[in-house]
């Protein structure tokens, strides 16, 4: 096999009480990519459509994340890249996740499979190092396996795959304003009060308990983040009214998408996800800001040969 063409889809990492940890995988948002053995030992992004990103392989997560599987295979195997962009960056829905995690999944295909999905989530970690200054792996996990994702610890690195309760719809609004990873985790404390600490754990192990056991109800209540949300939400527009909104129109839950701007909101039926997405849109419309609306169902099979 010399050529491949793959989808690399959207993500939404930490879903509120699962901060780092945390994230799940879109089905209906994502990049293409084309990716070919050349002969020139090198790795080449060879074109970009959609978006303005670096065409050096150094400074593109995709470069980075290939070059990392390759130094561990020893390879000097040389490859041609060329992204179709369709997730924008900074979105907050994982569009450096998706590059790095298409890019490492088309490459071991093309040389054999000769790495397991755990190792292409740490090569791809390296492309997110490279984005936002920290290795984290709860968008390229989601990525790279499908489903729900649990990092149960970054070292060793150990990731858990979650069941995924067949109703569960994802709306995810972006309001077309740029926030960097790099900058939201800045605003970050470093320290937790015990009491914070307590109900999001109690949080995130009733998540996982209501993913289990397709406990909708449960799967709302735990969708609480007392410790990041409250710091990172001032920067989006109108968060708490849409939170209140989407909540009246019986959402199950409602928080910031990984690193914002986008915020998502978790529905049960596609008659619930689709009127929540019509009384977003009718909010947002006259609010000055351009934004983008998608309804997604839970991708259970991550990055795919298209
Ligand atoms: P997101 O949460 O949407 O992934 P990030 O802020 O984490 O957004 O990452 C976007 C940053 O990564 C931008 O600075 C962008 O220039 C850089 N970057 C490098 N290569 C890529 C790529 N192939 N796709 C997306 N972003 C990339």
């Amino acid at each position: 096999m010399e050529e491949l063409k793959v989808f690399a889809p959207a993500t939404v990492a930490n879903l509120s009480c699962g901060f780092d940890v945390l994230g799940c995988c879109l089905d209906s948002v994502g990049d293409e990519m084309l990716v070919r053995r050349n002969d020139l030992d090198q790795i080449r992004i060879t074109r970009i459509t959609g978006q303005d990103l670096p065409l050096e392989a150094d400074k593109n997560v995709a470069g980075v994340a290939v070059n990392a599987l390759l130094q561990k295979l020893g390879s000097n195997q040389g490859f041609d890249i060329e992204i179709i962009k369709k997730i924008k960056p900074g979105s907050g829905i994982g569009s450096s996740a998706a590059s790095s995690a298409g890019a490492v999944f088309a490459v071991n295909k093309l040389l054999g499979e000769p790495f397991d999905k755990l190792d292409l989530i740490s090569f791809a970690m390296q492309g997110e190092l490279l984005a936002s200054g920290n290795a984290h792996a709860d968008n390229v996990a989601p990525a790279i396996l499908g489903g729900f994702s649990l990092v149960r610890s970054y070292c060793p690195l150990e990731v858990l795959s979650l069941p995924v309760p067949s109703e569960l719809r994802m709306v995810v609004l972006h309001p077309l304003i740029e926030i960097k990873t790099k900058d939201s985790r800045s605003i970050i404390r470093q320290n937790v009060s015990l009491q914070k600490a307590i109900s999001q754990w109690g949080n995130l192990g009733a998540l996982v308990s209501a993913l289990y056991t397709e406990d909708y109800g449960l799967l709302g209540r735990s969708l609480k983040d007392e410790i990041v949300e409250p710091v990172r939400s001032i920067l989006i527009p109108y968060f708490q009214e849409l939170r209140e909104l989407v909540s009246e129109k019986g959402a199950l839950g409602f928080g910031i998408s990984g690193s914002g701007p986008s915020v998502y909101a978790l529905c049960k039926g596609d008659a619930n996800a689709e009127l929540v997405k019509e009384e977003i849109q009718r909010f947002y419309s006259d609010k000055n800001i351009a934004f983008e609306l998608h309804l997604s169902s839970i991708n259970e099979k991550g990055v795919k040969v298209l």
